[in-house]
């Protein structure tokens, strides 16, 4: 069997906020227990919403709670290359089409065909009748099923709920979807532990594996931290910030929201050393 590699990989848009906190221990914890590599990969790819600073900030932070990774970081916008390289595949491939839409054109043309909002409608598909904006990646028809260690066996028809996505945006960047997929194969990333945020993301992700003959990883998503009204975390309902003055506490808390309980600790590392057992035996370690 390949060793485990593992990786957290935040986009430096603010701060790393609580939820963030849990998919990082996760995915560390998960790592470890499989006695695996654990990488940090910033995914940088989206400068007009990363304030100036904020990957620093990210790194300082994730080493405050003890989170050591086993290769130096990696940074996404070091490697525009690589996401060129397979948009060029692509193109060969015959798995990719300029796309000349404009948000507005787009949401009028899925009005028109009864679509759900911001499913591509797949106008430019036999030609764009203006100069291509972005590139998009041909989806194919059916539905897609994957196994999730942690919600077990999901389906999507990507077709019908996404459409062509973007793999290059009409600002010039490169998108999360073609990003993360480059890198994960590149990596030679194997487990994949990340927020359940990002599950319908996963169909898209392993049609782009299967289009770049890269190996598919598993993958766990790991519920959301909600506030207390229920909600995703935001920045209006409060509860997002991590008190980096009490790093103890605040890892406490991450650990609670996954359902554990809290045991004595004095630092961020010796929690870790103890929290790996613990994950080991518990619901989120399984095949
Ligand atoms: N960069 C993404 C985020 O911060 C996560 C990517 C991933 O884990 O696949 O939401």
């Amino acid at each position: 069997m390949n060793k485990y590699v593992g990786r957290f990989a935040p986009s430096p848009t603010g701060d790393l906020h609580l939820g963030s906190l849990v998919c990082a221990l996760a995915s560390y914890l998960d790592a470890r227990a499989h006695r695996g590599k654990w990488l940090i990969r910033i995914e940088d790819i989206d400068p007009p919403r990363e304030p100036a600073g904020a990957a620093e900030k990210v790194l300082s932070t994730l080493k405050l709670f003890g989170f050591e990774p086993d290769d130096d970081v990696i940074f996404q916008s070091h490697r525009y290359h690589l996401y060129e390289g397979a948009l060029e595949r692509l193109k060969q491939l015959n798995y990719v089409y300029g796309c000349s839409c404009t948000r507005r054109e787009i949401a009028m043309a899925a009005k028109q065909q009864g679509l759900r909002e911001n499913v591509y409608p797949g106008t430019c598909r036999s030609g764009a009748n203006k100069p291509a904006r972005s590139w998009r990646f041909k989806v194919p028809a059916g539905r897609f099923s994957f196994h999730d260690r942690y919600y077990g066996v999901l389906s999507q028809n990507v077709e019908d709920e996404v459409g062509d996505f973007v793999l290059k945006r009409a600002d010039g960047f490169w998108a999360y979807q073609l990003a993360v997929v480059v890198d994960d194969g590149e990596q030679g990333i194997n487990n994949i532990v990340r927020g359940a945020d990002l599950l319908d993301n996963t169909p898209r992700q392993i049609l782009l594996q299967q289009a770049l003959s890269l190996p598919h990883p598993t993958y766990m998503h790991i519920p959301l931290v909600l506030a207390e009204d229920g909600k995703k975390l935001s920045k209006q309902n409060g509860a997002t910030e991590l008190n980096t003055r009490e790093p103890d506490k605040e890892i406490l808390r991450a650990w609670k929201h996954l359902g554990f309980e809290e045991f004595k600790f004095q630092t961020p590392e010796e929690f870790l050393k103890k929290a790996i057992p613990v994950w080991s035996s518990s619901k989120y370690f399984r095949p």
